[in-house]
């Protein structure tokens, strides 16, 4: 019986983010220990939980080591910090020599988008010394599709694997198939060979979701030709638009049997390359956002997210730019949630339900984002910030916000929470008791993954562009690390495999 090593390390950084993350930014409630993974994760939607799934099926046996994860998922912020990032590392290495008896070969979740101090291929030194501490043992690994993919990462690995959807609902897939890749080579039924075709293009992280449109419509020619050129697997990494370094851009991976599929990768990615202009689109200010919102609600309620304010993409989730609109506006039946502020959270719980008091609302770490609002607010419920998604991106993953509260400033209520995190679906206000039929405009802080669950819930939803780190529109950002010419901050950019 083979046995599989499995590992997680993942993180996206926003360089342009002022803060330096640590072991709380990545893992807000720790390492999980390696004992309680299986028990833990079999089952789950997660890429983990894939993974276990390919093992079971196989008739292998799964040997965790201790995984930094935040409950299966990955977070984002800024860099991190070199020491903790390098502290990491060595515990995952020392695990992998130590137990270097009891496993044939590794399966890891990784972000890949990684930065750290002196670090800016992060993902690709960590590879390295996975490479080092296990030896020959073959290593394939699952990246998110925002992931940037550097040559380091390829060197160090069998195989590579990508997540094809954003909202990303195919964690659980991609790490059943690195698994079950990874199973085929110690069993020499298979031999994955890479190839790998970077492409000058920054694709707007904040903007493009596969559910629509053009990141749709590659979505489904990357399917239809991985299957024509018979490989393992193909995906088209969109990169992470709020990274600035030299190794930022997308590109297309593909995996195949035997030989590497050079031909097909090259011909993904010309064929992406000509749907280059359609992966810009506007965003709108908070102004215009609020009244497109307004005027698109029918029966139910519209969606304005404030993508450039992301905490998923890295942005510190207490920009007030776009609640100031609604506030200065006093839109009826209109809620944000969520808005990170856990002092205003804390001073909430000390106050109680039905308690009225002043707070300093958001804008505490970045003037870019706005500033914080002086408001007089009622407190309607208070929430220990625990729940259970029902978005198919995480289904039956628990999360949370820590102490929260929702409140209510004139007509607007807003959730306050204690920990960054985009929102994925209703939970976060169903939480504190708000239920979405109460409300006609819904203010939250994410860019694409809320779509698995608003979609097909919401009358419309409308992403704000508001002043941020995570822009609809990434020449609004001084990149100076990118190799250059890229489109679209280089118009005439040129592309030749
Ligand atoms: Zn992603």
């Amino acid at each position: 019986m083979e046995r599989i090593a499995i590992v997680q390390l993942g993180y996206e950084s926003n360089t342009f983010v002022d803060t330096r993350a640590g072991l709380y930014d990545l893992a807000p409630d720790g390492w999980i220990d390696a004992k309680t993974v299986v028990e833990r994760f079999t089952g789950s939607r997660t890429g983990i939980g894939g993974i276990l799934t390919a093992l079971a099926e196989g008739g292998a046996a799964a040997v965790p080591m201790d995984l930094l994860s935040r409950n299966g998922a990955f977070n984002a912020g800024g860099i991190v910090d070199g020491d903790f990032w390098r502290s990491a590392v060595a515990h995952i290495c020392t695990q992998l020599r130590q137990r270097a008896a009891e496993y044939d070969g590794v399966c890891i979740a990784l972000h890949g988008a990684a930065c750290a101090d002196g670090l800016d291929d992060a993902d690709g030194w960590f590879l390295r010394q996975v490479r080092q501490a296990v030896g020959q043992k073959p290593v394939t690994a699952f990246l998110d599709l925002h992931a940037i993919v550097t040559p380091e990462m390829l060197a160090m690995t069998d195989a590579l694997f990508g997540v094809k959807t954003c909202p990303h609902v195919d964690f659980w897939e991609t790490g059943r198939l690195a698994a079950r890749t990874l199973l085929g080579i110690l069993r020499s039924e298979l031999q994955p060979r890479m190839a790998w075709q970077p492409l000058p293009l920054l694709v707007p992280a904040s903007m493009v979701s596969t559910l629509s449109g053009t990141g749709k419509e590659v979505r489904e020619y990357m399917a239809e030709r991985t299957a024509a050129h018979g490989l393992i697997d193909a995906a088209f990494f969109h990169g992470f638009s709020s990274a600035d370094t030299e190794y930022t851009c997308a590109c297309v991976v593909a995996v195949g049997n035997g030989e590497a599929p050079e031909a097909a990768v090259r011909e993904m990615a010309r064929h992406i390359w000509s749907l280059r202009h359609r992966f810009c689109q506007p965003g709108f200010s908070a102004a215009e956002a609020v009244d497109a919102a307004l005027a698109a609600v029918k029966d139910g309620y519209a969606v304005i997210n404030e993508t450039s304010d992301n905490p998923g993409g890295g942005c510190p989730g207490d920009g007030t730019h776009l609640l100031a609109e609604l506030l200065r506006r006093d839109v009826k039946g209109a809620i944000f949630g969520v808005i990170y502020d856990p002092a205003a959270a804390e001073a909430c719980h000390r106050a109680g339900v039905g308690a009225t008091l002043a707070l300093s609302v958001g804008g505490h770490t970045d003037p870019l984002f706005g500033p914080p609002l002086a408001v007089e607010v009622e407190v309607l419920a208070l929430s220990d910030g625990w729940f259970t998604c029902v978005s198919p991106m995480y289904q039956g993953l628990r999360l949370g916000y820590g102490p929260t509260a929702r409140v209510r400033c004139g007509q607007v209520e807003m959730v306050l929470v204690s920990r960054r995190m985009q929102s994925y679906d209703d939970r976060p206000l169903l939480m504190t008791g708000a239920k979405m039929e109460d409300y006609r405009l819904v203010a939250l802080k994410s860019s694409n993954h809320f779509r698995a669950y608003f979609l097909h819930t919401a009358d419309a939803i409308i992403a704000a562009d508001t002043p941020g780190l995570f822009p609809a529109d990434p020449r609004k950002l001084t990149y100076r690390h990118l190799r250059r010419p890229i489109f679209p901050l280089d118009e005439d950019t040129a592309f030749e495999v």
